[in-house]
């Protein structure tokens, strides 16, 4: 960056709708069928068809607009973008311009030079989505999808409020948990939900961006097209999108608790600190097991620890999937707590329960790790212990008690790693302060 110029990036970022059918028409939306499978007249755009407005869509539109803090407008327009491209068969796109659904909202995210900043969320419009051109099927021919043609989207516009790539990753991941928790999109970028243009040097450059789910990194994209007149127009096929007061308000009910009300509460709530709150609310899922583990009884920070290590990682390697049901991870954790099982033995609990399923301590005690906690029993490998380390005990007494944590190993040798190591040290200590 030259002496002087301060990067400005503000993001546009287009959001595929959870909707089973696409935003004009009733064809499906799902991923992955043959190309040109899900298509009818209006989505072809075959003359006289006519678009009809996805109810469904615009209540999800509704509610992301909401969860970004805007204003949504009782009556906004759709509006005729018009370009040329193989993949658009109308010749235009459905979208909204001078009148969108909804305005002047907010994204607060943690900049990593800046700390919290508020990011301005400039607008939001519903529009459809265009077909794909592919470009490596047939050689020296582009064919054309159209699958995707109408699917529904919205396009939050950002302003130009951040001043790093560092800060457009964080405000992406930041809007991307808000959009995952509220539901009304799956997010996946392999799947094209969701894409992100960035606009570098607002009036000065135009640098299209392209975000990198798989590398979270934001970088230069080769410029498609260059700024366009869209000639826009209201679509003449469509009224005007009205949305009553009380339609509003039940959508404003029905957000859920969102990512940073629901940190703070598990700061407050479960004594746990900010770092801590802010993993187990990373996901609207893991904060859900995380409550349910407690609920079924488990300590608060016990039960943090555990799902922070054991479970994410094991999540991480099975499609973020928690295996191991909470009920389960409450059992592991009070088998611990009462002294039933040593640490390492349930990650291993941990591990077959996620694995195989099954009742945490019917396997602990068929992998043989139920830890002897009977006094008795473990006196008498003390005894043994003692007794084949005669020369260790003379020193001991001598004053050389770092060699308990020897006499430990051995016990707990002697038991295969069964022994409670807190009673088999409390023997050892009894016996070598009696013995003489
Ligand atoms: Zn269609």
């Amino acid at each position: 960056m030259a002496a002087g110029w301060e990067a400005v990036i503000g993001l546009e970022t287009h959001l595929q709708l959870r909707t089973k059918s696409k935003m004009f028409c009733g064809c499906s939306t799902a991923f992955g069928a043959p190309p040109n499978t899900q298509v009818c007249p209006v989505c072809l755009g075959l003359p006289g068809a006519l678009p009809v407005p996805n109810g469904a869509a615009i209540r999800l539109a509704v509610r992301g607009a909401l969860a970004l803090g805007c204003t949504v407008h009782p009556k906004s327009i759709f509006a005729r973008k018009n370009y040329f491209y193989p993949d658009l068969p109308k010749g235009y796109q459905i979208s909204q311009h001078d009148q969108p659904l909804a305005t002047n909202g907010t994204l607060s995210f943690v900049s990593p030079e800046r700390g919290i900043v508020n990011a301005t969320i400039v607008r939001l419009h519903v529009e459809e989505d265009a077909g794909k051109s592919i470009h490596d099927r047939f050689p020296k021919a582009t064919a054309v999808d159209l699958n995707r043609s109408g699917v529904p989207l919205i396009e939050i516009v950002g302003g130009p409020d951040l001043r790093s790539p560092a800060e457009a990753r964080a405000y992406l991941q930041t809007l991307k948990q808000l959009l995952e928790y509220i539901g009304i999109s799956d997010c996946d970028m392999e799947k094209g939900s969701l894409r992100v243009d960035a606009n570098v040097g607002g009036s000065v450059t135009q640098q299209p961006m392209l975000y990198d789910s798989r590398e979270n990194t934001v970088r230069p994209q080769r410029s498609k097209e260059e700024s366009h007149d869209y000639r826009y127009f209201p679509e003449p096929d469509l009224p005007p999108l009205v949305l009553t007061p009380e339609f509003v308000a039940e959508e404003q009910s029905e957000l859920p608790e969102l990512p940073p009300a629901k940190r703070d509460r598990f700061a407050a709530q479960y004594a746990l600190s900010r770092e801590h709150a802010t993993v187990l609310t990373a996901s609207r899922g893991v904060a859900e097991y995380y409550e349910n583990v407690v609920r079924a009884g488990a300590e608060h920070q016990a039960a943090a620890n555990w799902i922070m290590t054991e479970a994410l990682a094991d999540a991480k390697d099975h499609q973020d999937q928690l295996r191991v049901p909470a009920a389960g991870l409450a059992q592991i954790i009070a088998l611990v707590k009462g002294g039933t099982l040593s640490h390492q033995a349930a990650k291993r609990v941990f591990a077959e329960v996620a694995a195989k399923g099954g009742d945490p301590r019917t396997i602990a005690e068929s992998l043989g790790l139920i830890q002897v906690a009977d006094s008795n029993v473990v006196a008498a490998w003390v005894t043994d212990v003692l007794g084949a380390h005669a020369p260790e005990v003379g020193r001991y007494k001598n004053g050389e008690t770092k060699l308990m944590a020897f006499f430990l190993g051995q016990v707990m040798r002697a038991s295969k790693g069964k022994a409670d190591p807190k009673l088999a040290q409390r023997v050892l200590e009894e016996k070598l302060a009696s013995a003489s």
